[in-house]
């Protein structure tokens, strides 16, 4: 069987570890390949390669840098169909949705090619009299990055171009159930120039990640997954002197006014809440109508769901399968809960004809109206195909349910009156807010990150953010001496 080696130093490496996990392909329901799991001696060559490369690359110029991310765009670009069907093959999702993971991925390629122009510094002329301050931007050294499964090209491109562009030496550790993703970016990113021990993956669990969040010479982390250990990321990490950047889980509320235009909600709730099987960070999972459009609305959705077709991402389908048979069961035990919990299943994704294996990991999309918000399928984050409906009766009450949910990431509101989507945009606590818009990942020169508990530290991935996030600042006060300079003062200094 095929197995997924580290990438260290310019090469595949083994390393010592015997311990492997298995890679699934979820349309088939079959173990595909192995991958091998770090010791913390392995992640030591890891870090230990990247550190050595740190000091050329760090010195550079600008321009060789921004050439070398350039050719990695252009190949990237040429080459996305290949990165498409690892993401497919590995994930699940359909090839169409893999090439919109990449496209959005590319985008922030493209934003670290402008780096000359973001780490540019300031300059103040004549502060105190014949003395200039300036501010230069510098590199952190070794930064680790920690991705989750559910987008595994665009969640490692969300930080490893730009921290290689402001001129660190990168550390990825992908998520084990789609490892080869981060894999092919690395050698891509060789044959564009990178000098070997830039970019660097190790594959790994707990082990791994904690040999990371310990190792002295790592600088930086920037971690993306489930809220529990992104708060365990952001506090180990704290704790070991690290900056962190720790992004975590979510429950994305869609807010529909009684005068939106109840078509188009119902296209973005299919879009929002289904795509990509609902494993999506901003995915909509909870839809709250304010009445009286709850019936109307409820019915157009399921309308829109009886077209849908679940089956293998190679195909034609508008949904893959779940990433493991485990979290597939997981998922469709909170449709068992709703029942018990006194919600209306409206449509029941249990059992759904797949056009793929029989022993994939299948659940198509299920609708649940009248969700109590003590329910756990109202309090939990599912990750997966379930859109809940919580109705309301006004715009106050969906608001401060919106605020009352311990996650922040994105939110959406559907309206045709601009005075209330500017109420809400200003009223809601969440980091991310779509008007009319119901997946509102802001384009690369933004950052994206959510607040409360999709969010641990104070900075967001990738745009201005990310750029603060993998540099340091240091202020110059210079003068050049003339005899006007001379005299013992012990008062501290003043500038005149
Ligand atoms: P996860 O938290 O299980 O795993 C994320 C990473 O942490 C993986 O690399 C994994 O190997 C590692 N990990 C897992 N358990 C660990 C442990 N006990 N100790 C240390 N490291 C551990 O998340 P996932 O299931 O891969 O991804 C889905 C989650 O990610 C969802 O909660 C989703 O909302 C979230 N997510 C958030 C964003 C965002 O931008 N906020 C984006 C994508 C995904």
């Amino acid at each position: 069987m095929d197995i997924v080696n580290h990438w260290i130093a310019g090469a595949s490496f083994e390393g010592e570890s015997t311990r492997t996990a298995p890679v699934y392909n979820p349309a088939i329901g079959r173990v595909a390949r192995e991958v091998r799991l770090a010791s913390v001696t392995d992640v030591g060559t890891a870090v230990a390669a990247a550190k050595a490369a740190f000091p050329d690359w760090a010195e550079t110029s600008l321009a060789k840098r921004q050439a070398i991310i350039f050719n990695f765009r252009e190949l990237l670009n040429a080459r996305k169909q290949e990165l498409a069907e690892i993401l497919t093959a590995e994930h699940g999702k359909v090839l169409s949705d893999a090439l919109g993971e990449i496209a959005r991925g590319l985008e922030v390629v493209e934003f670290a090619t402008g780096i000359p122009h973001l780490v540019k510094g300031e300059y103040s002329e004549n502060v105190s009299t014949g003395v200039d301050v300036y501010s230069t931007r510098e590199p952190l050294g070794v930064v680790g990055v920690i991705s989750p499964f559910n987008f595994p090209a665009m969640v490692p491109l969300w930080f490893f171009p730009l921290a290689i562009a402001a001129g660190n030496a990168v550390v990825v550790k992908p998520s084990e159930k789609d490892p080869s993703a981060s894999v092919w970016m690395a050698e891509l990113f060789k044959e564009a120039g990178l000098p070997d021990g830039v970019l660097n993956v190790v594959h790994g669990d707990k082990v791994a990640v904690d040999a990371l969040l310990e190792h002295p010479d790592v600088a930086s982390i920037s971690f993306v997954g489930s809220t529990p250990i992104a708060k365990y990321i952001y506090e180990t990490g704290s704790r070991h002197g690290k900056r962190v950047q720790a992004l975590g889980g979510a429950k994305n509320h869609m807010l529909v006014l009684p005068d939106a235009d109840l078509d188009l909600a119902a296209d973005a709730a299919v879009n929002a809440g289904f795509g990509s099987a609902g494993e999506r960070c901003m995915a909509i999972s909870v839809l709250v109508a304010v009445e009286p459009v709850a019936d109307d609305l409820i019915a157009k959705i399921a309308e829109r769901m009886s077209g849908l077709t679940v089956g293998d991402g190679r195909r034609n389908c508008d949904m893959g399968p779940l990433i493991t048979r485990e979290h597939r069961d997981k998922v469709s035990g909170y449709i068992d809960v709703a029942a018990v919990d006194g919600a209306t299943v409206v449509v029941d994704g249990r059992g759904i004809q797949v056009d793929g294996e029989a022993d994939g990991f299948w659940l198509g999309p299920t609708l649940i109206d009248r969700v109590p918000v003590t329910s756990t399928v109202y309090t939990d984050e599912i990750f997966g195909p379930v859109l809940s409906v919580v109705r309301v009766g006004s715009y106050e009450d969906g608001v401060a349910l919106i605020n009352r949910s311990r996650y922040g990431n994105g939110t959406a509101i559907f309206t045709n009156d601009g005075g209330a989507a500017r109420r809400f945009q200003r009223e809601v606590q969440v980091g991310m807010i779509g008007i009319n818009v119901p997946i509102p990942v802001p384009i690369a020169y933004y950052s994206f990150g959510g607040w409360k508990d999709s969010l641990f530290g104070d900075t967001k991935a990738y745009g201005p953010d990310g750029v603060h996030f993998f540099t340091r600042q240091k202020a110059v006060t210079r003068r050049w001496l003339d005899p006007s300079h001379g005299g013992i003062n012990l008062g501290f200094p003043e500038n005149r």
